[in-house]
């Protein structure tokens, strides 16, 4: 067994885009930064996810020097209705005086996008974090790998680890649905409109993603096995039944299936230990925020250990200070994604009847409709 003892100011556990952001929020500054993940480096190639990235998103990529333009598609305008009820609503960039609400990127290519960014910082692949035990001055972290044991001693640690698992430290709420995704052709061109769709199985979201759709069909998940199946003619049939008329597919790529669940760290700090992105909450990707709202965590995390914590990176009042300053954020985010799934997943009629009024309010009150496309371009900055 080698027992080698390597030092770090701060370890991020998990190389995905929101601890890769933070590792590049944190190069050139007074830190030494080291990255660890479980998986190789570019394992991300295979996901098949595309994630909708708010015009607040995008500022904060390009200030990180890792926002790729051609490989995203503007969203300008985004239609909003329910299956089988009244009421619908359209909010338009154009009112907003911006080119788009929002963009869409492949989580391949925005993975790799910060992985170049960063290609000369310190990463460990294929790593196991076996132990965390944190004493005054530093967190020792025992690492797993290949059946030798390493230590690296971190003043601190960051877990971007991603959705975790059963952790009595976190609250979760199982929504028993699956979201499907894949990409699919229309007949038509998409003319950068994004389409959410509320149906009694859950909501259904058509992204505009390069000449296609990338599709997120969420379902209860034995549904969403059967859909997994599906060969792709009777897939489109099933899709083209929640548009209607509408709209037309003629082709589809590979599927794949994710469950669905809130999950909410109850405490994001402990000493010299901070939890960022998916391993601090997980939402339902129904309004898009999930990478969004970690991102925000990655930068303003960096910000604060920039600013305030007096070249200890583990400072505890500084950690604090960030934990404080993300509570309204998280709530907010939190509070709308779930709002949307428990008001619009169901098929009793007068919540029906509700969304639609809710719906048309949202068409005929400018404010309100302000308020949800506020949340959509800038997460937290949605208040006027
Ligand atoms: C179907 C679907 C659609 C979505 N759509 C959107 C959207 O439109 N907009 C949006 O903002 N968000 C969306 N999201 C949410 C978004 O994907 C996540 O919020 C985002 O990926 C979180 O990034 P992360 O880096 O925190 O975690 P992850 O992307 O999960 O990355 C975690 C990384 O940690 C590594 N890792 C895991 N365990 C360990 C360990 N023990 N030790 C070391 N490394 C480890 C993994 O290998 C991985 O590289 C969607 C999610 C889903 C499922």
């Amino acid at each position: 067994m080698a027992d080698t003892l390597d030092s770090v100011d701060v370890a991020i556990v998990g190389a995905g885009p929101v601890g890769m952001a933070l590792a590049l929020a944190l190069a050139g500054g007074p830190y030494s930064v080291l990255l660890i993940d479980t998986r190789q480096r570019g394992a991300w190639a295979a996901d098949p996810r595309a994630l909708a990235l708010s015009h607040g998103t995008r500022q904060i990529l390009e200030r990180l020097g890792a926002w790729n333009g051609r490989l995203a598609t503007p969203i300008e305008t985004i239609h909003v209705s329910q299956r089988g009820g009244f009421g619908r609503t359209l909010i338009d960039s154009a009112d907003y005086g911006i080119p788009a609400l929002g963009y869409v990127m492949r989580y391949r290519d925005l993975a790799a996008t910060l992985d170049q960014s960063l290609a000369t910082s310190r990463q460990l692949s294929n790593c196991t974090v076996v132990k965390i035990l944190a004493n005054r001055d530093a967190a020792d972290i025992t690492l797993g790998d290949d059946g030798e044991k390493r230590r690296i001693a971190a003043r601190l640690v960051v877990h971007a680890e991603g959705t975790p698992g059963n952790d009595a430290g976190v609250r979760v709420y199982d929504y028993r649905q699956h979201a499907v995704v894949a990409e699919v052709r229309p007949l038509a061109g998409h003319g950068h409109r994004a389409w959410e769709r509320f149906t009694p199985d859950g909501p259904v979201a058509l992204l505009p993603l390069a000449k296609d759709y990338s599709v997120v069909f969420t379902m209860p998940p034995e549904k969403a096995g059967q859909f997994i199946e599906l060969d792709e003619q009777a897939f489109l049939a099933a899709l083209r039944i929640q548009f209607g008329s509408r709209m037309d597919f003629v082709a589809s790529g590979p599927r794949a299936s994710f469950p669905l669940a809130l999950r909410v760290r109850q405490q994001l700090t402990v000493p010299r230990q901070v939890w960022i992105g998916n391993a601090a909450q997980s939402l339902h990707p129904v309004s898009g925020q999930g990478f969004n709202l970690g991102l925000r965590d990655a930068w303003e995390l960096a910000e604060t250990l920039l600013t305030r914590a007096s070249g200890d990176a583990g400072d505890a009042s500084a950690l604090t200070f960030y934990a404080q300053g993300r509570r309204g954020d998280r709530r907010g985010s939190m509070a709308f994604t779930d709002g949307i799934v428990r008001l619009f997943s169901n098929d009793l009629g007068p919540l029906r009847v509700a969304r639609g009024l809710g719906l048309l309010s949202l068409d005929l009150l400018p404010p309100l409709r302000h308020f949800v496309a506020r949340r959509m371009m800038w997460g937290a900055r949605a208040w006027p």
